[in-house]
């Protein structure tokens, strides 16, 4: 029988516990591991630092999940990112966006100015500027779609033609778009990379990175790198990891499903100039969007509203959207990103819509919007 993606995430890869039965993946916190009496290693463990059971149990999932030779699972999306930038040889070449991450963009700043990598900046809301960004050193070619938080789209099926022309990798950050919706490595990509503290983790519980590869070497030699530099992920956010992908594509689906209804009720209110959503037909990446999430647009969208002093007062006046950084969780997030991220519009909000009732969430938004008179 053929399963599909959400029945194999579901039931963690038909996890059996071979001893108990249980049903639940165990979790084994070990952080070593007995070798035989010759001093040889008696199984494939040694030490967590190159990550137990547990951990290869998370990174068997997203692989599954990801379409990957290899999926490597760190600490922390930001170990990720510092791991695979690690990977580059003394001064290669690498294209990013002009808007990101903030965290990624500050590690690569940082790497720049350190003479460790020739940065090429390019805009991600005009996809033609990355092919004029490659140089011939260019080693890595960085991608975010959607793009927060503006939520632009970068095509990229479109950015690994690019890549392979010129003999790059094509790394994506697919934070805001899971393999529920986006497989980046049958798009063309080389690294799919997650923050996995977003929607797969899904519970605002556990920092986690991950980086799935198509080619295998390549996951060799970032696992040496995470084994060196101690970025592994531990065992019990792991285990916490595996819990959150069983309830993945349930998680996706309703808050792809309330975001969309928010962004069309929304883009209706006086107070509201722009919704930014590319599940929106007016969203000028609607129809690569369209095209490349498959399953969903999810829960990411921005409210550009009609003044910074309304944006401040609706974060200050919603009571279940929760004033925090973030996304991708249960519960429903608002942030003035401007407070956090120079230079975004002091009228964005960004909102990670979470699984809650759909009309508690919008009847909260309208009554922050319009305060009474
Ligand atoms: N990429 C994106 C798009 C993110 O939103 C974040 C975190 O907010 C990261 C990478 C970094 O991930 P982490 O916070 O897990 O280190």
């Amino acid at each position: 029988m053929t399963l599909s993606p959400a029945t194999r995430a579901a039931q963690a890869l038909c996890h059996v516990d071979p001893t108990t039965g249980g049903v639940s993946p165990a979790i084994d916190l070990s952080a070593t591991f007995v070798r035989d009496g010759d001093y040889a290693a008696r199984g494939p463990y040694i030490y967590a630092r190159d990550g137990g059971p547990t951990v290869r149990q998370a990174e068997a999932v997203l692989a599954d999940l990801d379409g990957a030779a290899d999926s490597l699972v760190f600490a922390s999306g930001m170990a990720a990112i510092t791991t695979l930038i690690e990977s580059l040889e003394p001064g290669a070449g690498v294209v990013a966006p002009a808007v990101m991450y903030h965290g990624g963009r500050s590690w690569l700043q940082r790497q720049a100015a350190r003479g460790l990598i020739d940065l090429r900046p390019f805009d991600p809301s005009d996809q033609s500027t990355l092919a004029a960004a490659v140089t011939p050193a260019t080693r890595l070619i960085w991608i975010e779609t959607p793009v927060n938080p503006t939520w632009d789209i970068l095509d990229i099926a479109a950015a690994a033609r690019v890549a392979k022309a010129s003999g790059a990798n094509l790394a994506g950050d697919c934070t805001a778009a899971p393999p529920t919706t986006l497989q980046a490595l049958s798009l063309g990509a080389d690294i799919a990379f997650h923050s996995g503290t977003k929607y797969l983790g899904g519970h605002s519980d556990l920092t986690a990175g991950v980086l799935s590869t198509a080619d295998p070497a390549l996951g060799d030699t970032l696992r040496a790198l995470r084994t060196l530099m101690g970025t592994v992920i531990g065992a019990f956010e792991a285990w916490l990891l595996i819990r959150g992908l069983r309830t993945l594509f349930l998680r996706w689906e309703r808050a792809s499903t309330t975001a969309l209804d928010l962004a069309r009720t929304l883009s209706q209110h006086p107070r509201v100039e722009t919704v930014l959503y590319p599940g929106l037909e007016t969203h000028p990446g609607h129809s690569i969007a369209r095209a490349q999430m498959v399953g969903g647009f999810g829960g990411m969208l921005s409210l550009l509203v009609d003044t910074p002093e309304t944006a401040a007062r609706v974060v200050r006046q919603t009571k279940l959207w929760l004033p925090a950084t973030s996304l991708g969780g249960v519960e429903s997030l608002i942030e003035h990103r401007h407070i956090i991220e120079a230079g975004i519009d002091p009228r964005l909000l960004r909102l990670s819509t979470g699984i809650e009732a759909p009309e508690d969430l919008l009847t909260d938004l309208v009554q922050a919007l319009d305060p009474p008179a």
